[in-house]
């Protein structure tokens, strides 16, 4: 399969460590292993979770604030991330455009078809951000949304494992490895790398899924090259 486009899925930690929410390290990091896809050739779309600021599911017992508005400030978590993110990667020469479901102020363009066939072709990253715009939903779920739109040939989910388990391996030392599964044998078994819903969606659409480690040196165009270890759901 010749790639041409990819959608990466980080989480919003990935941008965190010892500054902060937001560390200039890792940031530059998660930077330049994307400027090493796109200067490979290959287009990139792009989601950041919220979960360096806010995920919903830790405020489900709040008792100043329902679990929907909570599920809000998470999707707004994931606009501040892409705002920054925009910064980040246009700093490093790359085009960026940013698109959500949400009507939004500060160039985030509207998150259609038509805007994303005209944005995809001339920008080197596109980032979509604010969720699908609902609570109860994850951003693994608007990712594979995001990459059947814009025709990604993969969607590459960097994550703390090197891979997808059976078991959580930083919790079970015999989890065990499974370097390939389809999308319906990860909702059988409830693997929990990717919620329930994104494998569901992936799975009719046929839009194959690579898990790697987030800390693998240029993991997103080794992963495209098959240079890392990695699970693929397909
Ligand atoms: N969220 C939501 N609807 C969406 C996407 C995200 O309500 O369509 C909220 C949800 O509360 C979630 C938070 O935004 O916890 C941040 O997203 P996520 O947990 O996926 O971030 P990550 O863990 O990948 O950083």
């Amino acid at each position: 399969m010749k790639v041409e486009r990819v959608l990466i899925k980080i989480s919003g930690e990935a941008l965190s460590g010892a500054e902060g929410i937001f560390d200039s390290q890792a940031i530059s990091g998660v930077c330049s292993n994307i400027k090493n896809v796109v200067d490979s050739g290959v287009k990139v779309c792009l989601v950041v979770g919220g979960g360096n600021i806010i995920r919903g599911r830790d405020f489900q017992n709040c008792r100043f604030m329902i679990t929907e508005t909570a599920d809000t400030v998470g999707m707004l978590s994931t606009v501040m991330n892409c705002v920054i993110m925009r910064d980040a990667l246009a700093s490093c020469g790359m085009s960026v455009a940013a698109v959500s479901t949400l009507h939004l102020p500060f160039n985030i363009l509207s998150n259609d078809i038509y805007t994303l066939n005209r944005l995809l072709p001339s920008n080197d990253v596109v980032i979509f951000c604010g969720g699908i715009g609902l609570p109860y939903f994850s951003t693994d779920t608007v990712a594979v949304v995001a990459a059947i739109m814009a025709r990604c040939n993969v969607l590459l989910k960097a994550t703390k494992t090197d891979g997808i388990y059976d078991l959580d391996p930083r919790l079970f030392a015999n989890a065990q490895y499974i370097p390939e599964l389809t999308h319906s044998d990860a909702i059988r078994r409830c693997l929990s790398v990717m919620d329930q819903t994104a494998f569901e969606v992936a799975s009719k659409y046929k839009l194959p899924i690579y898990v790697f480690s987030a800390s693998e040196p240029n993991c997103f165009a080794r992963a495209i090259n098959g240079e890392i270890k990695m699970s693929v759901a397909r």
